[in-house]
């Protein structure tokens, strides 16, 4: 999930929150008629700093690190985020940050690869 201020936006099943809410905020730029190259600044103006949180069911902070597909739309927008891995908090300007990762439903569908895929391809093999 990530929020600022009242804004929130969660995760749906086939995006990622990140990519929901930029995408979000792009629909709101074009609302209000902001030009296409004007639309990087506005989002910029808007958003600050992302904070990406993830919650487990029982309310614990979890790892939160952008996908590799978010991270390469927060790029593209040069978003500055903040978000949580191995116990502790990142910041995207960190030098020492870990790669980003894709889900497992990435790597079974995008990647090809992972145990989900195998399991898939088990599946589809014997079917
Ligand atoms: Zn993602």
């Amino acid at each position: 999930m990530i929020q600022k201020c009242a804004v929130s936006t969660c995760n749906s099943p086939s995006t990622c929150a990140e990519r929901r809410h930029i995408k979000k905020l792009i629909h709101t730029a074009r609302k209000k008629g902001v030009p296409n190259h004007g639309i990087i600044r506005w989002i910029h103006r808007h958003e600050g700093e992302l904070v990406i949180e993830r919650f487990t069911a029982d309310g614990k902070v979890a790892s939160s690190l952008p996908c590799v597909m978010c991270k390469n739309v927060l790029d593209k927008y040069k978003l500055k985020w903040t978000a949580y891995i191995d116990n502790r908090w990142v910041k995207s300007s960190d030098t020492d940050l870990p790669d980003s990762v894709p889900t497992s439903r990435q790597s079974a569908i995008v990647f090809k690869r992972g145990k989900r895929y195998e399991a898939d391809k088990i599946t589809r093999s014997a079917t």
